[in-house]
């Protein structure tokens, strides 16, 4: 299958099923987002929006967090992985958004990735999530599952060069979008260690199906039928 094709399956399929995806982490201003994705390094979603509430209670603003030692954040954010590393780059991240950013959470990702604990990652989906920017913030599922569809090429072997490859090929105005398919697509369908593929409804076009399930399991992949976005029709 041509990779064109495979991004109009991709898109269109998406587009008709989930037109609205959305971050799984609670939040309600950008302070509040950059705090929980910064939390949400190597840990879910879920156990991040268990200590935010807290957390954000005691720190409402970057100048109470600004205020603050990481001994005095740590307590908040035990139970997230790394409590140690965040807890420091927490009360950094305040101090520096207060000393040099106003306290606002800057908008671009240069300035983003000044900030202790923001690296590329982070920095993409504050961007992408705030200001709906074009940014594609490239975690683990992104990568896993880019890679499976066959949506990047296998020598693409970095979040850097995963992330060229998926903004060279979608839209400008579905990169924001396309982030949250891949990301909730690989947690909770193509999931690390054993793809659901037997409710994967996109047998027909993945890559990964076609090359290794589909003959592991001596089952063909589906046919694929072919729709545009301007049809409606979603693939079977
Ligand atoms: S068919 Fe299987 S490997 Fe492919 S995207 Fe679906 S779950 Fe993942």
């Amino acid at each position: 299958m041509r990779q064109t094709e495979r991004y109009r399956q991709f898109i269109d399929y998406f587009t008709t099923h989930f037109p609205e995806p959305e971050t799984e982490l609670t939040y309600a201003n950008p302070y509040e987002l950059i705090v929980a994705v910064v939390l949400s390094a190597q840990c879910t979603d879920k156990r991040v929006n268990l200590v935010t509430p807290a957390l954000l209670a005691q720190f409402p603003t970057p100048a109470h967090l600004a205020a603050a030692s990481a001994e005095e954040v740590f307590p908040f954010i035990r139970s997230v992985s790394y409590p140690n590393n965040k807890a420091k780059h927490l009360a950094g991240l305040g101090r520096m958004l207060v000393d040099d950013f106003g306290g606002e959470v800057p908008a671009t990702i240069e300035e983003l990735q000044r900030l202790p604990g923001v690296g590329r990652k982070t920095a993409n989906v504050v961007v992408s999530v705030v200001h709906n920017q074009p940014a594609m913030a490239v975690d683990t599922h992104v990568f896993r599952v880019s890679h499976r569809l066959g949506l990047v090429p296998k020598t693409a072997t970095t979040p850097l060069a995963v992330e060229k490859a998926l903004v060279r090929q979608i839209p400008e105005e579905l990169i924001p979008k396309a982030h949250h398919w891949l990301i909730l697509h690989g947690r909770y369908v193509c999931v690390a260690r054993q793809p659901k593929c037997g409710s994967c409804p996109l047998t027909g076009w993945c890559k990964y199906y076609a090359e290794v399930v589909s003959k592991e399991l001596l089952v063909p992949p589906k046919k694929v039928i072919k729709t545009t976005l301007k049809s409606g029709k979603a693939p079977k």
